[in-house]
């Protein structure tokens, strides 16, 4: 994996991402979204996820619980083999 020294590590970025949704903020105006490939279809898997849970989890819970439901729904699929 390479990383550019001159933006946030995807890591960092990743961090932000449930924020940057929650904030409704133009994420296609992000640098490291425009530079990162990576992120770019992490973002679009979480949006679809996102989604996805709107639909399953209808009841309305604070946007916290609804993003940990979503990151253990990503470590539960991607199973830990292989990074990505
Ligand atoms: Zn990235």
């Amino acid at each position: 994996m390479t990383e550019d020294a001159n933006n946030l590590s995807c890591a960092e970025f990743q961090a932000r991402l449930p924020e940057l949704i929650g904030s409704g903020e133009n994420l296609a105006a992000d640098p490291h979204l425009r530079s990162c490939e990576l992120c770019r279809a992490l973002l679009a898997d979480l949006m679809t996820i996102a989604e996805a849970a709107r639909q399953l989890f209808p009841i309305v819970e604070p946007p916290d619980r609804l993003w940990e439901q979503i990151e253990s729904a990503i470590r539960n699929e991607e199973g830990g083999s292989g990074p990505r």
